[in-house]
């Protein structure tokens, strides 16, 4: 549904909001503004929608979505997209947004890295982690074979069947993962430098039943090289207290969390603590007017990371927002389910 962004980089594109972020709190604010009478613009710097529903966990299900019992976060995403589909909001992907100002006439001018730029009456910074990159291996050799034998994250399930994979990492994802490749894989390999891990206690317990089943392997050590003849992955030197001994592996699935980088974020303003923008909770406007802040980056104190804080949060903030883009006008609340407008641009999106 992605509507095609005017790339041209002279003119500036003109939006009531303009939205930094196209995971899942940025795709809602979309579908959200559009329900209440503002355009939006959508930007992101990966080349993907779907924030880390589709870089960190495609495949996973998620349970604790109103209304949505169990469903995989790519399924969610998939979802979040027909739902703002009757607003055709542009998203422009690979850009990262690096500058924002304030205009004398009070409304914004934001500039991203390939420079297009966006004269917006508000912006709703939904932009996770910020930047977020991977923690990657620090080895020469894994450079040249990032994406094909070592990986960062799990774009695609099928790639490892019947495939030796050594799962690297202590934390929930590389648990998880671990346990979830078992059932595709030859053969799984968990690789943690303790035996003790940053995951839950029932990710921990369902990991260790699973190797005393001999359905996968745990050892404690960590990744000193790889053996990588003729550019493909044949072993992974782990060190360990006795020493070091190689094991067999098609693939490296590297999972030791992500490094949270506010990039050009930080300095746009606002107040920022502990990496989060500070937000006033009864709009989660920043300490700059005219810009808001929802999802992952919003700060708070009892703030929990979840996709439906985050969707509550564009709501409010957005309700604000639209106070910037339309000053002289009272807007005037209506349920979506006596919202006629909305009511045929839905229909008319599915016809
Ligand atoms: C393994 C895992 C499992 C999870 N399970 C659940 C669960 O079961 N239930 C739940 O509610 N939550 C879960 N979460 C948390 C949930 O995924 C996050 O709360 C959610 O993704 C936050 O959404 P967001 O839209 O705020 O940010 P993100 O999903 O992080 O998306 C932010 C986007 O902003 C972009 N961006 C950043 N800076 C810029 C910039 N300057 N310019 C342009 N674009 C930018 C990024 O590229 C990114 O795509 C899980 C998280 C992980 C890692």
């Amino acid at each position: 549904m992605t509507t095609p962004a005017d790339t041209s980089p002279a003119s500036p594109i003109s939006t009531d909001v303009l939205i930094i972020g196209a995971g899942p709190v940025g795709l809602f604010a979309a579908f959200e503004a559009g329900v209440i009478g503002l355009s939006s613009h959508i930007v992101d710097n990966i080349e993907r929608v779907g924030g880390q529903c589709i870089e960190l966990y495609p495949d996973k299900p998620i349970y604790d979505i109103p209304a949505l019992p169990v469903c995989t976060a790519r399924e969610l995403v998939d979802r979040l997209l027909e739902q703002c589909r009757p607003f055709e909001p542009p998203i422009h992907l690979g850009h990262r947004v690096e500058t924002v100002e304030r205009q004398e006439n009070g409304r914004w001018l934001a500039r991203t890295d390939k420079g297009l730029t966006f004269d917006a009456a508000a912006i709703l910074i939904a932009a996770g982690n910020g930047s977020f990159v991977p923690q990657r291996l620090p080895l020469e050799e894994a450079v040249q074979l990032e994406g094909r034998h070592v990986h960062y994250s799990v774009p695609n399930v099928d790639a490892f069947a019947g495939k030796n994979v050594i799962v690297a990492g202590g934390g929930d994802s590389a648990l998880d993962w671990a346990l979830a490749l078992r059932t595709v894989a030859r053969h799984v390999t968990l690789v943690h430098r303790r035996n003790g891990f940053s995951a839950t206690d029932s990710s921990v317990a369902s990991m260790r039943r699973a190797v005393e089943a001999g359905e996968m392997d745990f050892v404690v050590g960590s990744i000193a090289s790889l053996s990588a003849p003729n550019g493909q992955l044949e072993s992974v030197e782990i060190r360990h207290a006795e020493g070091s001994s190689p094991l067999a592996a098609d693939y490296l699935l590297v999972l030791f969390g992500l490094v949270a980088d506010l990039g050009p974020i930080a300095h746009w303003g606002f107040e920022v603590q502990g990496g989060r923008i500070k937000v006033d909770t009864s709009n989660y406007e920043s300490t700059c007017p005219g810009i808001f802040a929802a999802g992952d980056i919003a700060g708070y104190p009892n703030k929990q990371k979840l996709i439906l804080s985050g969707f509550h949060e564009a709501s409010l903030a957005l309700r604000k927002a639209y106070t910037y883009a339309f000053p002289e006008k009272k807007r005037v609340h209506v349920h979506s389910s006596y919202d006629a407008k909305l009511a045929e641009r839905v229909a008319a999106s599915h016809a």
